[in-house]
């Protein structure tokens, strides 16, 4: 008689670790996990993941990522220079706003009924005058939401038409503050995305809808998943330089 034995998947393993390159020291979360390939992310704040599969020897994972060092330094760069080129927004009238790609002068007025509201370029709040504040980035936060919620959702209805059958189930969908990473796709069918993807124009929001949607047919970034991608978002890179530019 057979004996039917459970497999668990153990959780990934994170330790830090550091390697010289040159003057600079890259400091690198390692993960390891159930994969079969190495990963390397850099994210927006500059902090670097690797990850490994379980069993990779350390010494073959620290002389992967020295071979990776002048693109992890590039890419820290690119961020740094992207987050020094737009400074924190300060909410004050005259500033730059983006909604959907496009940009909107932000008007601030004293009145009794605080509205939020897209006139022409402008980006309207209309605020008490005994407001605390920062009032005024609560309300436009919160309208950021409100659009974020009625539009992200019908983006998914029209990226999800374009992807074949295949019996994969509709995703439900999430929308999040994060801060490193635009959206996400759980192995139980949720999407995630990134809120602030409300200040990007359609044509980046797709591309952030149709990777995820992707990972329902692959879960991992091997070869077929990216060769789906071309098919679905030809242009997928521009779309993604064009994404990293606006937002950061
Ligand atoms: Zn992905």
């Amino acid at each position: 008689m057979a004996m039917r034995r459970v497999r668990r998947r153990a959780p990934a393993a994170t330790v830090t670790h550091s390697i010289r390159h040159g003057d600079e020291t890259i400091s690198f979360q390692l993960v390891r996990s159930d994969r079969r390939t190495l990963g390397f992310t850099v994210h927006r704040d500059g902090s670097v993941v690797v990850r490994a599969p379980r069993r990779a020897g350390e010494a073959d994972v620290l002389r992967s990522v020295a071979g990776r060092a002048d693109w992890i330094v590039r890419k820290q760069r690119e961020f740094a220079a992207s987050a020094a080129r737009t400074p924190p927004l300060r909410y004050e009238e005259g500033e730059t706003h983006l909604y959907l790609g496009r940009s909107y002068r932000l008007a601030v007025e004293r009145g009794d009924v605080e509205t939020v509201r897209l006139a022409g370029d402008a980006l309207r709040v209309t605020v008490r005058s005994d407001a605390p504040a920062g009032h005024v980035k609560d309300l436009l936060d919160a309208w950021y939401v409100r659009r974020a919620r009625r539009h992200l959702p019908a983006r998914l209805d029209v990226c999800w038409a374009t992807l074949p059958a295949d019996g994969h189930h509709r995703p439900t969908l999430r929308l999040k503050h994060m801060r490193t990473r635009w959206g996400s796709m759980s192995p139980r069918g949720y999407m995630s995305l990134r809120l602030d993807l409300i200040r990007a124009p359609d044509e980046c929001i797709d591309y952030v809808i149709l990777h995820e949607l992707c990972h329902l047919v692959h879960p991992n970034h091997r070869r077929e998943f990216w060769t789906l991608v071309e098919r679905l978002v030809p242009d997928w890179k521009r779309r993604k330089r064009l994404l990293e530019s606006l937002l950061s």
